[in-house]
Parts: C-alpha cells; structure tokens; sequence
C-alpha cells in the first residue's frame, strides 16, 4: 500500500480555496486511487488525468489549465522541473508502506557474505523513507554504509548522482526498490555492482547480467546508427523533457558530417510512433534518456538517447579522420 499523504493535499486544497484540481499518477498507482479520489471529492471537484506519468517531468499543469484546474496534485514523484508551473502544483511522492526489518536484514547478510565492507545505500521515491533502516541493518552486520548527503541517496531514472558521488568509497551499491528502472538506470552509470533490495519480491539479486545485456545493446545501437545516412532527431515537448538545444545542436553536427537530419517533435514518444517514418534509419531522442535504453529496438533501425547522441557524433567524425 501506499501513502497518498491526503490529509496534506486537503490541507491545501482547503488553505487555498480551490474548488477543481488535476489528479496525475504513475499508471501503476492509479488503481489504488479510490479511496484518495472518493475522499477528495467531498471537499473539491476532482479531474483524474488518464495520460501516463513516467516522472516529475512529466507535468500536467497546462492541461490543468484547459480544464480549469486550480491545482495539480501529481502522485508518485518529487518536483523535477525547475521554476513555477502553470498552475499550483502539489508533490506527493507516494512512499510504500513495506515491513522492510526481514529484507534489510537479509541484505545486509548478503553484502556481509560477499565481503563487501562499504556499500553505497540507494532508492526510488517510493522507498527512500527506508534508506535509515538500511542503514542500521549494515551497521548491525557490520559493514559500514554510504549514504550521499545531498540527495539523502535519492535516485531517478535519469539521476544518478546519488551513487556517482560516492562510488569512489564504495565497493558496491544496494538499491532500495522493485523493478529493473532505476538500479539499472545506476549499474549503467558506475563501475560498481549494483544489487537490489526488492520489497514487492522480498529477495536479494544482482543487476550484474541485465547491466551486461544493455551495455552490449546500446554499444551495438550506436555503431549501426553510425551506418545510417538519414538520422531523426526528436525533441519531446514535455516540461521536464524539452531539449531543443540540445537537439539542434546535434542535428547541426550530423549535416556537417554528411548525414540527413530530420527533426521530429512530440509529447509521446515510443517506438509505435516512430515506425510511422519508415524512411528514416536511426532516431535519437533527446527527452528522457530512458526511452531509448528500455525500449525494444528495431533491429533494422536503432533508437539512441541524447548521450549517445553525442558520442554517435564523436564516432562518425573519428571515422571520417575529423578532430573531435
Ligand atoms: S526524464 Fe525519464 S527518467 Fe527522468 S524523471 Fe522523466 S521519465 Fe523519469
């Protein structure tokens, strides 16, 4: 279960005098939302937004506004987005509420027996109120945990500072959370193993051979793209995702190396969308670097994220025996 944190959001429904607010969530959480939505409505019209939301930076503000909303309240993730949004916008990052004592302990025991003697402790939103019973457990079994101080071990799908801040004093990292996202959103970023402490599974594993796997894909997404003569490069017109910089940018550097450059626009990016432009040999997308990393490629036309872009720039100059 988790904590939607009600009695917040109808504290500022009530302080402000709002009378319509925008409901967004994760897909995955909707389906607790009954009871948040029934209890809402006694005290506001409530719109829930049907849209998916794969982020903080993934905003329903303007649509909020069309609507007549006078607030946001966005579920299941922290403020991503720098400045203000359209309209008041209330954060509530939905933490899971887990008996997590049994699974630290086993974690910490497991971190012991492969003698790690400092391990990173790292989580997703809905797990970070966890990170001090971590802790604890690695105290107790003695190996001394790391925490990053700025962000409280805090990581995102696309920010992974929390672990490379620290990876130079650790031996190895234990993320707290379920899925493959976010540890391996980390495992692709540092050097060190990353394991995942999985509350919905209540088990222990490594992300060691899916980092593998990937690593391998995206090293192969990028020497095909170097093969394509006509690139598309997407811009995605989310708040928190808009890089039109960025995309010109690179856009630029292909022309210059030879390459056709299309630019592609959208809010909603996945590979369904891009099958539509079968003329075009590779794409990169410069929102969400995730979109690329996790999606299943098309053999035939690889997809590479704004990173990768970079270096696919690099790559295609190295070989044209241009200074990079
Ligand atoms: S950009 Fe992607 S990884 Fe980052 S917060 Fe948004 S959806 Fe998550």
């Amino acid at each position: 279960m988790y904590d939607f944190e009600f009695e917040r959001a109808a504290a500022e429904v009530k302080r402000r005098g709002v009378k319509r607010v925008l409901v967004q969530a994760p897909d995955g959480l909707k389906q607790f939302l009954q009871e948040f939505i029934s209890r809402l409505s006694e005290i506001c019209e409530v719109y829930v937004s049907v849209s998916p939301c794969y982020g903080g930076c993934d905003l329903e503000d303007e649509r909020a506004a069309r609507i007549g909303a006078e607030m946001v309240l966005h579920i299941g993730h922290k403020k991503f987005v720098g400045g203000a949004e359209k309209v008041h916008t209330v954060y509530l990052p939905a933490p899971h509420l887990a008996n997590i004592d049994e699974l630290a302990n086993l974690a910490a025991h497991e971190m012991k027996e492969r003698g790690f003697k400092k391990v990173g402790v790292i989580a997703n939103t809905q797990h970070a109120i966890y990170v001090g019973d971590f802790v604890s457990a690695l105290g107790t079994a003695g190996v001394a945990p790391v925490v990053d101080g700025e962000t409280g071990g805090l990581v995102l799908g696309c920010r992974t500072d929390a672990a490379k801040r620290i990876e130079g004093e650790v031996d190895a990292f234990l993320f707290i959370g379920g899925g493959e996202f976010h540890p391996l959103g980390v495992a692709i970023d540092v050097e060190k193993e990353v394991f995942v402490a999985d509350p919905y599974r209540n088990e222990v594993r490594s992300t060691d051979a899916a980092r593998r796997r990937v690593l391998a894909q995206r090293w192969w997404a990028i020497m095909e793209a170097a093969k394509s003569r006509r690139i598309g490069v997407v811009v995605v017109t989310k708040p928190g995702q808009f890089n039109l910089h960025s995309a010109e940018k690179i856009a630029w550097g292909l022309r210059a190396a030879g390459k056709e450059a299309y630019m592609l626009a959208g809010d909603e990016i996945g590979m369904e969308r891009l099958s539509a432009f079968p003329f075009i040999e590779s794409f990169i997308i410069t929102g969400c670097p995730r979109i690329a990393t996790d999606s299943t490629q098309d053999p035939q036309r690889p997809v590479l994220n704004e990173a990768e872009g970079w270096k696919l720039l690099e790559f295609i100059k190295l070989g044209q025996g241009q200074r990079v």
